[in-house]
């Protein structure tokens, strides 16, 4: 478990938590010096033959050390679970930052939510509270049977033995309950997963006509909730049989060696005897208390186990490759994506001029929204390259990569803070004066006049409308007029005005920077520098409107279905 920390951990904190278990193994060690130097006094004041006096001495210096560095280490305990909590938290946000979009399933979702929340917060209790006494179960009582040998190393090796017994019995037991406990993890993200679709689904499931306010007892989610409830209970239940099989042999095993005590001393007992029997009472205390813990720490592996698992899923990485200078700001060549297995783009080649509207048109499936994700590098693409500026995406790092593009598309994301930051974070050193243009290119004057730059915009942007939050994405876009714009037109949900607002931000920053447009309005797009024809992920037709309408083929088609003249 310690080496798993270690490795999750960022270097400065591995070095604290080392410190750490350095000075939790040093109060272990004189811990069980004490306890041994304990028996000998008492066997030493029990034999008139024998002066307590040097044992006595030996026990108050070695007691004062242990406070001492018991002390210290418990300082250094809480302030390294604080600070490991903060740089779990910090290392999955980087981390999941940097995973390709494809890997966040619903299940991942909720395990990254799991981990974020639950996950770190229990494993910061690791180093603050567990690992002292998990360390002392199992260096003290080697320390303690060590320092019997002053006294009869027959105890030693006894001792020794019975605690091999117990580690040995206390693996056994809770390795079925982490057995357990992984089971119960698995439905509990499947459980969270559909709460969240459930959630996230509501306009969808209100619209259904089988929409009922509560989900039934045959749902999806009634059952995965109803499958945690019986995994928590048998979760709950497997602990304890372990903990009570470890309890009888720490019983029988104290037991065995009072019996064996009894054998080498004779029946009388003798000074030594009751200074060992003192000692191994007190270890056996301290074993119970190890093995209760036990089980907490095996439950707290699985968290650390799912944690590093999200750690180590392998991120859109920075490459080195080779550069190209190019004229053009992108160059795709020979392109071929799918999500799984079926291929969505196949060999897709094209440039993007350094200014200029290119637009994208085709059915819809045709892969659109596909390449302007690849474009952005939201994914890889499974053969190929896209470069920018003749340097594959590959190659630059994230910071360089969204320098470089702006997008206005419809999953696009408001950050939970005000208007004004939202649109300022395309350029965040704008001036006043910019930020009220893009304001008002954006039409975004009227509602900032009634609530102002300074309204927060809820999570998500949820407390604009859907077409407020598009008018913010374009503000957003214009300020930040970057050398590329990725748009999409889309979505029904736009009423017509807002249409021709992404149509006309589109035009006018393609005047300074290479714009893509995916274009469903095929009215609005005569004028594009480049109209791209996908179909079933390929291109089937280039060039300008008055050369592709006038030719028979897909955009002609296209543009007959929506009533658009051809000539
Ligand atoms: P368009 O934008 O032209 O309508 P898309 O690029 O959205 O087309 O989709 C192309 C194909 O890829 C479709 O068959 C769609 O079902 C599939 N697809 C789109 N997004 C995903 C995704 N996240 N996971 C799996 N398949 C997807």
């Amino acid at each position: 478990m310690l080496r798993k920390f270690l490795a999750v951990l960022p270097e400065r904190d591995r070095r604290s938590l080392r410190a750490l278990v350095g000075w939790l193994t040093a109060a272990a060690v004189l811990h069980g010096i004490a306890l041994g130097l304990t028996g000998l006094l008492i066997a030493n004041l029990l034999d008139p033959g024998e002066s307590a006096a040097p044992a006595g001495i030996a026990l108050g210096m070695v007691t004062l050390a242990f406070v001492m560095v018991q002390w210290i280490a418990q300082m250094i305990a809480f302030r390294v679970g604080s600070e490991t909590a903060r740089a779990l938290h910090t290392e999955l946000g980087e981390h999941v930052a940097r995973l390709p979009l494809g890997w966040f399933t619903a299940t991942r979702q909720a395990e990254v939510i799991g981990s974020a929340t639950g996950g770190v917060t229990s494993l910061m209790s690791y180093p603050a509270l567990l690992l002292r006494p998990a360390l002392t179960a199992v260096i003290t009582p080697i320390s303690a049977a060590a320092t019997l040998a002053l006294l009869d190393w027959r105890y030693t090796l006894a001792a020794l033995g019975a605690a091999a017994i117990s580690w040995w019995v206390s693996r056994f037991s809770t390795r079925k309950a982490a057995e357990v406990d992984h089971r119960r993890h698995e439905t509990s993200a499947e459980g969270t997963s559909r709460l969240l679709e459930y959630a996230t689904r509501q306009p969808l499931i209100r619209t259904d006509r089988a929409w009922a306010p509560t989900p039934s007892k045959s749902s999806d989610l009634h059952r995965a909730l109803a499958e945690v409830h019986r995994a928590g209970r048998r979760s709950a239940t497997a602990v304890v049989p372990g903990l009570l099989l470890f309890g009888v042999t720490l019983n029988a095993l104290f037991a065995g060696l009072i019996a064996l005590g009894l054998a080498w001393t004779g029946n009388g007992g003798s000074a030594v005897f009751i200074g060992v029997v003192v000692v191994l009472a007190r270890l056996s205390a301290i074993a119970s208390t190890g093995a209760e813990l036990a089980a907490g720490l095996r439950l707290q592996q699985g968290a650390l186990t799912r944690l590093t698992d999200i750690l180590t899923s392998p991120p859109l990485a920075v490459q080195t490759v080779e550069k190209h200078r190019s004229e053009k700001i992108v160059d795709v060549r020979q392109v071929t994506f799918g999500y799984g297995e079926t291929p969505v783009l196949s060999d897709v080649s094209f440039t993007l001029p350094q200014r200029g509207l290119t637009a994208l048109v085709g059915p819809s499936g045709a892969g659109k929204t596909t390449l302007i994700r690849l474009l952005a590098r939201f994914w890889d693409p499974t053969t190929g390259s896209v470069q920018r500026n003749g340097e594959d995406l590959r190659a630059l790092s994230p910071e360089d990569l969204y320098a470089g593009i702006g997008t206005v598309l419809q999953d696009d994301y408001l950050l939970d803070t005000t208007l004004g930051e939202n649109i300022r974070a395309g350029r965040p050193d704008a001036t006043d004066a910019e930020v009220a243009q893009a304001v008002a290119a954006a039409g975004l004057t009227d509602l900032i006049a009634e609530i102002g730059l300074d309204a927060p915009v809820g999570p998500g942007g949820s407390k604009l409308s859907g077409g407020q939050r598009q008018r913010v994405c374009v503000a957003r876009a214009l300020l930040k007029s970057a050398p590329l714009t990725l748009m999409d037109e889309a979505t029904s949900a736009l009423d017509p005005q807002n249409r021709r607002l992404i149509t006309e931000t589109a035009y006018q920053l393609a005047q300074n920077g290479s714009v893509v447009l995916v274009a469903h309005d095929l009215d609005t797009i005569r004028r594009a520098d480049q109209i791209l024809v996908l179909d079933q992920g390929r291109i089937v037709q280039r060039g300008r409107h008055e050369d592709l309408a006038a030719q028979d083929g897909l955009y002609q088609r296209l543009l007959r279905e929506h009533g658009v003249p051809t000539v």
